[in-house]
């Protein structure tokens, strides 16, 4: 039936597909990928032979019109991105906002997600997570963003860039504090798949210290505990003292 399917695909591991993720690639008029050359790995692992078109930020103005037309039109087009979920960190949103003011039908084909993958076997609490993607690259900039979570009651998960892990870690123990728990997944559901527990000062010491990690990473961390040290809080306590000082 035409409508825009939201395909997940694998995260590392090639058979992490779902039966109907295939059969709704196998199905569709029109694959579009983020990348076309990563997806073909996959189409080709699998036998699909399906006209592939690129969909990513930046040929979203000129692409996206043209697969509303082709759904207008009463085609079927599969959204995949280079790995996970399309969507998620990953391209579409606007795509899926404007197929929806045209009511064109869209359909979820769950599966694999790193931030899911990873709040999974992090160990912290699961009934209440706030995705936040990745963070700003300017540290004024991250800071002000970790602060806005510090009372979330809820785990967070990031992405982040092995090359930017250790200052990160070191960003979220000024903002967070230092005895928050945290998990770093690495490379899951690949080959050298690691996870990686402790506080958050544990996890930045270790961090600081080692070589840049290889692979890609998602970073957990706990919400706030009652009575925990928040080392922001008695930042903000010292200088509004200050201020009322004589
Ligand atoms: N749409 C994808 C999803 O659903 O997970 C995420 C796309 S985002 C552009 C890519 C980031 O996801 C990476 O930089 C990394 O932080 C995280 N990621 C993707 N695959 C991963 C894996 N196998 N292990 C750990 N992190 C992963």
């Amino acid at each position: 039936a035409p409508a825009l399917y939201l395909v997940a695909t694998p995260i590392g591991n090639l058979a992490d597909i779902t039966l109907r993720a295939l059969e709704t690639l196998a199905s569709a008029d029109i694959v579009a990928c983020e990348d076309t050359r990563v997806s073909r790995v996959l189409l080709e692992r699998y036998g699909i032979r399906r006209r592939t078109t690129a969909y990513h930020e930046h040929n979203a103005q000129e692409a996206g019109p043209k697969l509303i037309e082709a759904l207008v039109a009463g085609q079927s087009v599969a959204l995949i991105s280079d790995a996970g979920t399309p969507l998620v960190s990953d391209p579409g949103y606007r795509l899926v906002g404007e197929a929806l003011d045209r009511g064109i039908r869209v359909v979820p084909v769950p599966g694999p997600s790193a931030a899911l993958a990873a709040l999974t076997a992090s160990g912290l609490p699961s009934d209440a997570f706030l995705f936040a993607g990745f963070l700003p690259a300017k540290a004024g900039q991250r800071l002000t963003k970790l602060e806005s979570f510090r009372q979330v009651p809820a785990t967070l998960i990031f992405y982040e860039s092995p090359r930017r892990l250790a200052e990160t870690l070191a960003a979220m123990v000024e903002a967070l504090g230092g005895t928050r728990r945290g998990a770093i997944g690495r490379e899951l559901t690949k080959a050298f798949e690691e996870m990686r527990t402790g506080t958050l000062s544990e996890l930045a010491d270790h961090y600081a210290a080692a070589d840049t990690p290889k692979g890609e990473i998602v970073i957990c961390v706990g919400p706030p505990e009652a009575g925990e040290d928040q080392p922001a809080d008695i930042d903000r306590l010292l200088l509004s003292l200050v201020a009322e000082m004589p």
